[in-house]
C-alpha cells in the first residue's frame, strides 16, 4: 500500500496528530492486512458516496477503503550529516510515497519551540534543507560516477548528466527537486534516485483551537500558505489537539462537535482526502446485498488491475467487467433503472478505470 510519512520538528504536534490517527485506526476484522507496525496508522478514507450507496443497496455491511500514514520521528537539524537519528530518519522518508510536513502555527507560551519562537517558514526551511542536502549528496555522487563516461561519449550517461547538472544547481540554490520542470525522459531518469524533495508534499498547519473557524486570521498560517503556493504545495489546516479529542466520538457526536467549532469537516479527514488525491489515488465500488465496499486504485489502472486490487485471482482470470458510474446510479435511483436506460456497460481488458466506477468483475477460477 502507498503510505504518507508524517514529519516535522520536535514539539510541533506530530505525536498528537499521529495518536489521533492510530486511535482512528480501522478494525482489523475488516482489514486483515492492517497488522501492525507501531509506526503505521491505517485509517478509513471518508467518502460520502458510501453513505448514498448504503441507502440504495441496504447491504449487511459497508466497508470504506483505507489509507496509511507512517510516523517518521527523529528529524533534527543536521540530520543530513548523520546527527541524531538522521540517517535512519532519511531512510524512513525514502520509503514513503508522500510527505505530510507538520508545521507549528499554534501559539502557546507553555510549549517551548526548539528554536525559541514560532516561525513556520524558518521551520519549513530547516526541514526542507535537510532533505535538500541529502538529495544533493545523492546527485553529486551520481554525477561523480558518470561524468567520465558521459565525456567519453556514452549517450545514456550524457543524457543523465544533462539533467543532473541543472538539478544540482537547483538543489544548491536551496530549492526542492520537485520545483524543476522535467520532460518525460528526464523524469524517468530522475525517478530512479528516489529523491526526497521529489516526493509529493502537503504542509499540515497545526493551528490553535481558536483558529479553526477562521484559519486566515492566524498570520502564521497565511505566511505558510503563501510560501507553499510558490512551491505548488497545499496546506491543510488542522488542530492536532482537537483531532485527538474527536477520535473517541461516534459520528453524530463528532458532527455536533465540529459544528460547535464552526467547521464542517475534521482536519484529519481533510488531510486523508488530500494525501489520497496527491498520490493519484481513486476509488471504485463493489455493491451487493452482503456488502458495499470502496476500493483504492491508481489513476490510469486498467480493469484487470482493478480486479487485482480485490484479489490476484480476479486479475489472473479476468474476463470482463460490468460497470456503471456512481453519478448515474444516483441520477437513475436503481440498478434496474440503469439497465433499462442502457447505462450499464460491458468493458474488457483495455478499460481505464474512473473514480466512482461501480464494478462487477467476471472471471475464470
Ligand atoms: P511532537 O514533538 O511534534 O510530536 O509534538 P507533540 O505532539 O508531542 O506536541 C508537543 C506539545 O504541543 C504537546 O504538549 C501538545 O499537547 C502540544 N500541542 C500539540 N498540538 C497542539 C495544538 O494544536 N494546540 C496547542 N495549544 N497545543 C498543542
Amino acid at each position: 500500500a502507498l503510505t504518507a510519512g508524517i514529519v516535522g520538528l520536535p514539539n510541533v504536534g506530530k505525536s498528537t496528530l499521529f495518536n489521533a490517527i492510530t486511535n482512528a485506526q480501522v478494525e482489523a476484522a475488516n482489514y486483515p492486512f492492517a497488522t501492525i507496525d507501531p509506526n503505521v496508522g491505517v485509517v478509513e478514507v471518508p467518502d460520502h458516496r458510501l453513505e448514498e450507496l448504503t441507502k440504495i443497496c441496504k447491504p449487511k455491511k459497508t466497508v470504506p477503503t483505507t489509507f496509511e500514514f507512517t510516523d517518521i520521528a527523529g528529524l533534527v537539524k543536521g540530520a543530513s550529516r548523520g546527527e541524531g537519528l538522521g540517517n535512519k530518519f532519511l531512510a524512513n522518508i525514502r520509503e514513503t510515497d508522500a510527505i505530510c510536513e507538520v508545521v507549528r502555527c499554534f501559539r502557546d507560551k507553555d510549549i517551548t519551540h526548539v528554536d525559541g519562537d514560532v516561525d513556520p517558514i524558518r521551520d519549513v526551511e530547516t526541514i526542507n534543507l535537510e532533505l535538500i542536502f541529502a538529495d544533493l549528496e545523492t546527485v553529486e555522487k551520481r554525477i561523480g560516477k558518470i561524468e567520465k563516461k558521459a565525456k567519453s561519449g556514452d549517450k545514456e550517461s550524457k543524457a543523465e548528466l544533462d539533467i543532473l547538472v541543472p538539478l544540482k544547481d537547483i538543489l544548491e540554490a536551496g530549492k526542492p527537486a520537485r520545483t524543476m520542470e522535467y520532460s518525460k525522459d528526464e523524469m524517468d531518469i530522475v525517478k530512479q534516485f528516489t529523491l526526497l524533495t521529489m516526493k509529493p508534499l502537503i504542509y499540515v498547519a497545526n493551528l490553535g483551537e481558536e483558529d479553526l473557524e477562521n484559519p486566515d486570521a492566524n498570520p502564521y498560517y497565511v505566511e505558510l500558505k503563501d510560501y507553499a503556493s510558490k512551491e505548488g504545495c497545499d496546506v491543510v489546516p488542522i488542530c492536532a489537539k482537537i483531532e485527538s479529542e474527536l477520535v473517541g466520538l461516534d459520528k453524530e457526536e463528532k458532527d455536533m462537535f465540529l459544528q460547535d467549532l464552526g467547521i464542517d469537516e475534521s482536519g484529519l479527514d481533510k488531510l486523508i482526502k488530500e494525501a489520497y488525491a496527491l498520490l493519484g489515488l481513486n476509488t471504485f465500488f463493489t455493491v451487493g446485498v452482503d456488502e458495499v465496499r470502496a476500493w483504492t486504485f491508481k489513476q490510469g489502472m486498467l480493469a484487470p488491475e482493478m480486479a487485482g486490487v480485490i484479489h490476484t485471482d480476479f486479475q489472473k482470470g479476468f474476463i470482463k467487467a460490468e460497470t456503471y458510474a456512481y453519478d448515474d446510479l444516483i441520477k437513475y435511483g436503481s440498478e434496474q433503472a440503469l439497465r433499462e436506460a442502457g447505462k450499464i456497460r460491458q468493458e474488457g481488458k483495455q478499460y481505464v478505470g474512473k473514480d466512482g466506477d461501480i464494478m462487477f468483475f467476471k472471471f475464470n477460477v
